[in-house]
């Protein structure tokens, strides 16, 4: 570190650029610095720097860390303590464009895998950027002592001397109890479970952080619906367990229906102590299928949903660069069938009506051989009888719907209630005098879906670049590509993780490229070597990065347009 120190204030007032020359690894102390990246001039992207501090000054034992439920637990409070520590440090240190900045990717609500912080059996690592200082394009040499020897290491020291044991034991102790819940849920055939008195709405509609607890109902399970869990805490905790099969979820408009959807498709992740939600857990494979007008289509078999177009345009093979509001529904459904998904979640907010119904009235007046939709009504009760998919669907507008849902809540107040039995009555009161729609079963074509790589390869510039911009953009070469209505996708981390995934694809996959196994063997090479290992700059500071699902990386590779 002194070397370092030395190093830096004889290149005080010189020229930027020759602050490259300090990239190495510095010991200190308590912590060894390393500088892997500097930035170019001050208003670039910030240098790339990780702090590493061996077991010998933590109190931390790696083996209780060795179940990866418990280490991904561990890396995202480690990153939310960095980042509270960096926003309460006192750092004076400024100058032009970026100078004195320091950040981690700091987590969102959900508990994911990521690069911000590492552990080995020797030490703990924290990966930061910073904004190394500078006067216009000198570099202001004692600053950047003072933030590389002295300031980085105090944060870090900080961070592994002062966190609150008692909240990181309570968070190991989740990590474990919401597996179980996963666990279970397998067992007794149940898609999702949320617990009494869960926090459900958000602060607002772009925060993540629970509603304020006095504004709140908590959430309440229909009596008939209550199970109770034992975790392995010793927890107990009752709540609502919705089962496989198609549940309906109705109500009137302002009492909670989209609001316990959310939290419901949000559930495939676990969610942290205070969140509201942590013990709201889904089947990890559910995905939220919207509709998506304006969208792109490669290839897709959708006749399951819609045939017959004008001009005998096939379906079985359907591809647009514009799809409508149902096609793009229907394709959703198909892509996320295709990557296994076994649960779908549909809100009427946000679907094309006329994907969703068709009533008696307009049977009559379009003829069924004028329509090429068959609507979601008359697959809901096949696809899962056939396919094993079940649906959560969010309905306050059809009661058509009362005939294929085999649990029907009603929602008042922000409660649900179990109204099975008196609108299985009413339907059987007021017929809707509609005729089923389908004339196969369920059906999706055997064969695997390939991609056009050659096509994707010509998208690259010549740095191949793929990058990230914000949570729902991703730029490969010249092309966007649209993840606006990704709503699973819940961390700019995560599109970052996409970028560096797709780059992958379309460089290393085997040709011809069948999509979900090229996904697979990704997945399955992560799990071996960490998601480190998806940067180029393994073994230095990798990148901020998160592991997003299978189902929204073959969401992002549905939507490039090629
Ligand atoms: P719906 O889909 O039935 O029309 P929403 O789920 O959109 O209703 O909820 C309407 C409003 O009520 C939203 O602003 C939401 O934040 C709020 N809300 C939902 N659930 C609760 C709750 N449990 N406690 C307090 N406010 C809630
Ligand atoms: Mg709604």
């Amino acid at each position: 570190m002194e070397h370092l120190s030395k190093q830096l204030i004889k290149l005080d007032g010189k020229s930027y650029r020759a602050l490259k020359s300090i990239q190495g690894a510095y010991d200190g102390d308590m912590v060894t610095l390393f500088i892997d990246y500097v930035q170019g001039d001050p208003f670039a992207a910030p240098s790339r720097v990780r702090v590493f501090i061996p077991h010998t000054h933590t109190d931390l034992n790696p083996s209780d860390y060795v179940k990866p439920d418990q280490m991904i637990a561990l890396k995202h409070f480690f990153a939310k303590e960095c980042h509270k520590q960096l926003q309460n440090v006192k750092n004076t240190i400024s100058g032009t464009g970026k100078s004195g900045l320091i950040f981690i990717d700091v987590p969102g609500q959900e508990v994911i895998d990521r690069t911000a912080v590492f552990m080995t059996p020797k030490g703990i690592e924290f990966r930061l950027s910073c904004g190394l200082p500078a006067q216009g394009r000198r570099i202001l040499g004692h600053q950047a002592n003072t933030l590389l020897t002295s300031l980085l290491p105090k944060i870090i020291i900080n961070t592994v001397k002062n966190y609150d044991r008692e909240s990181l034991k309570k968070a190991l102790i989740l990590a474990n109890d919401q597996k179980h819940i996963r666990l279970e849920l397998k067992k007794r055939q149940l898609v999702s479970f949320i617990a009494n008195n869960s926090i459900l709405p958000r602060k607002t509609g772009v925060s993540h952080k629970p509603m304020l607890t006095q504004d709140a109902v908590p959430f309440e399970s229909p009596a008939k619906d209550e199970i109770i869990l034992k975790l392995p805490s010793g927890k107990q905790i009752r709540g609502m367990a919705i089962k496989k099969g198609v549940t309906l979820i109705t109500g009137g408009g302002y009492h909670g229906k989209s609001t316990l959807l959310q939290a419901i498709e949000k559930g495939v992740y676990n969610h942290e102590i205070g969140d509201g939600r942590e013990y709201v857990i889904t089947d990890e494979s559910a995905i939220k299928i919207r509709s998506e007008d304006g969208r792109m289509i490669k290839h897709v078999n959708i006749s399951p949903f819609i045939n017959d177009l004008p001009f005998g345009k096939t379906t079985e093979d359907f591809s647009s660069q514009n799809a409508s509001g149902s096609t793009s529904q229907a394709a959703n459904i198909m892509e996320a069938l295709e990557m296994d998904t076994t649960l779908l979640l549909i809100d009427e907010d946000t679907s094309a009506t006329n994907f969703m119904i068709r009533d008696a009235r307009m049977q009559q007046l379009v003829r069924k051989d004028k329509e090429p939709i068959t609507p979601f009504i008359d697959r809901v009760q096949d696809l899962y009888t056939e396919k094993g998919i079940s649906s959560i669907l969010v309905i306050g507008g059809s009661g058509d719907y009362f005939d294929v849902a085999d649990v029907i809540y009603m929602m008042e107040e922000y409660q649900p209630f179990n109204k099975t039995r008196e609108a299985k009555k009413i339907a059987q009161d007021l017929l809707t005098q509609r005729t089923a729609e389908i004339s196969k079963p369920f059906q999706t074509l055997k064969q695997k879906r390939m991609i056009d790589k050659r096509r994707l390869f010509q998208l690259f510039d010549k740095k191949e670049k793929v990058e990230s911009k914000g949570l729902h953009n991703i730029k490969i070469g010249k092309t966007i590509v649209d993840l606006t209505y990704l709503e699973q996708l819940v961390h700019q981390s995560q599109t970052q993780a996409l970028a560096l995934m797709i780059k992958r694809i379309i460089k290393h996959s085997k040709e011809p490229l069948a999509l979900k196994e090229a996904i697979n063997d990704l997945y399955e090479k992560l799990e071996h070597q960490g998601i480190d290992s998806l940067s180029p700059f393994a073994g230095q500071h990798p990148g901020d990065f998160a592991l997003p699902r299978k189902l929204e990386l073959a969401a992002a590779i549905n939507r490039i347009r090629h």
